[in-house]
């Protein structure tokens, strides 16, 4: 199973080079594995074109290296934070993709324009607050996973899968790290049309039943987006 969740933490990472969303070794993708619970993470500072499988480091919800020969990331203590605090998660991704760093840089929430943001996110995307200085000196990973949760407080992580941190850039996650990656590529996306929308002078969300409608229709108790599993 470790095996399995490792390549599936491997394919993502790379797959956030394919989307576009990291340049140099700017990104991490995780997943947690649901048998053990150990976490699988990126090591750290490893150009992607050299990243191997057998590179993933594997920790658990501590931190502690319980596989891997490697660092792992230097923003795995931020990952593990909403580990243990949002047990329904299994994937994370960090980026700095432009335009969605942009809206962090900015320190603006993301306003819910358009049904295409409806369909992942469930209202205005959070901006965190700023970090304190103290919070910056000691503890700063930990710190960033604290305003995250902070920010999220009143929010199903599954309903609102991405955040941007104040001055920083965006955290996505999902059930699994393929379903990170979606919301992250997606995120991208949602955040370019805004910047768009604004440039061409609206910035008032869409309607509230339009935006209920779409998330519903593909997350709700009900929902009939796509084929039916059965
Ligand atoms: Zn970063």
């Amino acid at each position: 199973m470790l095996d399995e969740i490792r390549e599936s933490v491997f394919r993502a990472n790379l797959d956030l080079v394919k989307h576009g969303l990291v340049v140099h070794s700017w990104g991490n993708v995780s997943g947690r594995d649901p048998e053990t619970g150990y976490i699988v993470i990126k090591p750290s500072g490893i150009s992607y074109e050299k990243l191997r499988a057998d590179d993933m480091v594997v920790v658990d919800l501590s931190g502690k290296i319980i596989e891997g020969k490697l660092n792992p990331s230097t923003d795995t203590p931020t990952h593990l934070l909403l580990y243990r605090t949002w047990p329904g998660i299994g994937g994370i991704v960090h980026t700095h993709s432009t335009c969605a760093t942009a809206w962090a840089q900015a320190g603006r929430n993301i306003p819910a324009l358009g049904t295409t943001h409806a369909d992942t996110f469930y209202g205005e995307i959070p901006c965190t607050r700023k970090l304190k200085a103290a919070e910056v000196k000691s503890d700063y990973e930990v710190n960033t996973g604290r305003v995250i949760i902070e920010r999220l407080s009143n929010m199903d992580p599954l309903h609102m899968p991405s955040v941007l941190v104040y001055g920083h850039g965006p955290f996505s996650w999902g059930t699994t790290p393929e379903q990170a990656v979606y919301n992250a590529v997606t995120l991208e996306e949602v955040a370019r049309m805004a910047l768009y929308t604004i440039l061409l002078g609206k910035d008032k969300p869409v309607e509230k039943y339009l935006l209920d409608k779409h998330f519903q229709r593909k997350h709700g108790k009900k929902a009939y987006y796509g084929q039916s599993k059965n």
